[in-house]
């Protein structure tokens, strides 16, 4: 049985239309479901006893469960297990712009990017988007509050689980539900560049990040085994076509590892390399594990990086840091969890 927070709301609509009943049954469902966060079929009170028994017999109101919670101040992890046993965590931050919350997009990824937790624990599945949707009303529904910003840069690999990602982002932007706005969402990549080219084809307006980690490809491919399949300039490339396909500006994400990719020569050659881009780079510094050698970048190391960025008039920000106490690094309390059990 397929799960009812899988379907997107025409999808929903076409099934009842498809059975002979009416269309505006997907919109009362959405609105249950979303709205007023009623799962329970029997309180779905505007709806007729036979088709309360049809929607229990034929969908699946399962919820995925919260098992940890951590908190430190503006951030909070929460781990949650899958119906399968499987376990994905999210992030969730307060800012004072909001509240966003980042979710995971597969159990564990494939990706193997050297100073990355996630890629420790190898791939098991895809996310099916119900689980990821849930990750953001079981949250809500823990805080009290609305989520304003969701990101997809949790565990996993977006653009290696295209469509259940993109089916994810319809069902919570669709305005009869959840309704979070396409200009709040935020999907990022390792840099795959086939999901990339199909991304600038999809309607609406949700935002695209790009991990570079790196000026070149002889850094790139230390950190980042993607880059062994899809160089720097082809990347470069397909970013130029899909700013100028979508007239959207793209974010540019920086780890910054000590020794690595922080070097002043670094900087002018990133400089140089997106001169021509419309971007935004932000650095991000390294949430250091303790499973993992990589060292973060001193904070004036960080501030010399940044000053030439903007000296060569590139747009930089540092990223605000959250979390250190939490694990709240890609993947840590996964990992913790799963290699100390
Ligand atoms: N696979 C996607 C999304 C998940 S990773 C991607 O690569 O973009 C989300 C971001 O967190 C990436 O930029 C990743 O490089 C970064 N990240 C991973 N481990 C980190 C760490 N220990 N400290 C800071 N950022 C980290």
């Amino acid at each position: 049985m397929r799960n009812i927070y899988d379907f997107t709301l025409k999808e929903l609509e076409n099934y009842f239309v498809s059975i002979g009943d009416k269309k505006f049954r997907a919109t009362q469902i959405y609105d249950f479901l979303y709205k007023r966060r009623i799962d329970d079929v029997s309180f779905m009170n505007n709806i007729g006893k036979n088709m309360q028994e049809h929607l229990r017999t034929h969908f699946s109101f399962q919820k995925i469960k919260l098992i940890v919670k951590q908190s430190d101040k503006d951030v909070s992890k929460y781990l949650f297990e899958l119906m399968d046993g499987q376990r994905i965590e999210s992030v969730l931050m307060y800012h004072d712009y909001g509240i966003s919350i980042c979710v995971s997009s597969q159990v564990g990824c494939n990706m193997g990017c050297r100073f990355c937790e996630s890629g420790r624990l190898k791939k098991v599945r895809n996310l099916e988007a119900y689980e990821i949707v849930q990750q953001i009303l079981l949250i809500e529904e823990e805080i009290g509050k609305r989520i304003t910003h969701v990101v997809v840069m949790g565990i996993g690999e977006p653009f290696d689980n295209y469509d259940n990602v993109m089916r994810f982002v319809k069902i919570i932007n669709d305005g009869k539900g959840i309704g979070l706005g396409s200009r709040h969402i935020t999907i990022s990549t390792c840099g795959l560049i086939p999901g990339i080219e199909k991304f600038m084809e999809e309607d609406g307006q949700v935002n695209l990040a790009i991990s570079l980690h790196a000026p070149n490809d002889e850094i790139r491919k230390k950190i980042m085994p993607i880059a062994q399949v899809y160089d720097m300039d082809s990347l470069l490339l397909v970013l130029k076509k899909y700013i100028h396909r979508t007239n959207r500006r793209v974010t540019i994400e920086y780890i910054m590892l000590d020794s690595v990719n922080d070097s002043i020569e670094c900087a002018l050659e990133l400089a140089s390399k997106l001169k021509n881009l419309n971007c935004y780079v932000n650095l991000i510094p390294y949430n250091e594990t303790k499973n993992i050698g990589y060292k973060r970048t001193k904070i004036n190391q960080i501030r010399k990086f940044y000053d030439i960025l903007k000296k060569k008039n590139i747009n930089v920000t540092i990223r605000k840091e959250f979390g250190g106490k939490v694990d709240a690094a890609c993947g840590q309390l996964r990992a913790n969890q799963e290699l100390n059990k």
